[in-house]
């Protein structure tokens, strides 16, 4: 049988898009490794709960950096184990794969994308820029002549693009997203508690109790960490507010970057965007207290995405159901 898949290949999380079936597939870009054989030792949810805590011979890491493949055999064969979950009978021969690609990438690191899914698994890849499937996938009309703009926070990058007849006119992207928050909250706390904690601690935080602006949620947790004068294990009381002053700096970072790109958009652009406003997808865009924020900056009207993570793989997904939706965004048709 001849399937067809689509891929978000992200920093942070990959997913696969079944033809008919919808996301099959919903795993971290995380691989375990042993380092002295050099065989994968798993990969995905199971990968990520090994971070920060293997011993010497194993090594748990994610083979994306800011949005590119930085460990080019590594990730063909994350690609290649998830494609195995999902045939574990071994039903369907090599497929038709559409993968996505940062926006903006050299030609090298776009043929790295595509050399990764052909090796891992696939019959035939195409190439759909990923700003592009997050905005079709969060129900932006891209062929339209109106302009729209797409905000993506990440793991690795916040890109921001705006979209006019099945194009990108105006982009940006910046290495500060999921990731640059989770660092800042651990820096928070070895200042101000003198406390070191994890990062999956720190991201734990910033999932349930994190907010950018005063009118989100108020909620507090406790979290374990290391005491860095007596070096003993202690528990701390960490609150939405903490949170705030945590991520000041970075969020200030990324609304800047969204400033930025409206200040280059063409005029007619951005008066269709002050009408429609700002689409937010991404993990990041569920930051309690980000669409009020952003609106408070720019005075732009700002939507969250139905299902922010899956924005990207279910835009691919509407493409590969209906090809005449991506029919003018494919970018190549290779072998
Ligand atoms: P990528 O496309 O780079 O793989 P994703 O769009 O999958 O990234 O988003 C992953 C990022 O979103 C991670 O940094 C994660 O911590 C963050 N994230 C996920 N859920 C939330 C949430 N509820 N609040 C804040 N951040 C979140
Ligand atoms: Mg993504």
């Amino acid at each position: 049988m001849n399937k067809q898949i689509g891929i978000d290949l992200g920093t942070a999380n990959t997913l696969f898009y079944m033809k008919g079936k919808g996301i099959i597939l919903r795993e971290p870009s995380v691989v375990a490794k042993n380092s002295i054989t050099g065989k994968v030792v798993s990969v995905g949810s199971d990968a990520k709960k090994m971070l920060g805590k293997t011993p010497g011979t194993i090594a748990a890491f994610r083979p994306l950096k800011g949005g590119v493949i930085a460990d080019f055999d590594v990730t063909a064969e994350m690609l290649h184990q998830f494609f195995r979950k999902i045939n574990t009978g071994g039903f369907f021969n090599r497929p038709n794969v559409i993968i996505c690609i940062p926006y903006g990438v050299t030609e090298v690191e776009k043929k790295a994308f595509e050399d990764a899914a052909y090796d891992a698994m696939s019959r035939s890849v195409d190439l759909v820029e990923e700003p592009m499937a997050a905005a079709i996938g969060s129900g932006l009309r891209i062929g339209s002549p109106r302009g729209s703009m797409i905000v993506d926070i990440g793991g690795g990058t916040t890109e921001v693009a705006v979209i006019s007849l099945d194009g990108i006119v105006v982009s940006r992207s910046l290495r500060v997203a999921g990731d640059e928050l989770d660092d800042a909250i651990v820096q928070y706390v070895r200042r101000r508690f003198n406390v070191t904690i994890g990062m999956a601690t720190a991201e734990e935080l910033k999932k349930r109790i994190g907010s950018v602006h005063w009118s989100a949620d108020n909620a507090e947790m406790d979290v374990r960490g290391r005491n860095m004068k007596t070096g003993l294990p202690t528990t701390l009381h960490i609150t939405s507010g903490d949170m705030r002053e945590a991520t000041g700096e970075q969020i200030d970072r990324i609304i800047d970057c969204i400033k930025t790109t409206l200040e280059t958009t063409p005029p007619e652009l951005s008066a269709d965007i002050f009408d429609s406003g700002i689409m937010l997808a991404g993990g990041g865009a569920l930051l309690r207290g980000l669409p009020a924020l952003i609106t408070e900056r720019t005075g732009l009207k700002v939507t969250v995405a139905d299902r922010p993570l899956d924005c990207v793989a279910l835009g691919i997904g509407k493409g590969i159901e209906d090809p005449r939706i991506i029919r003018n965004v494919v970018l190549s048709r290779s072998k």
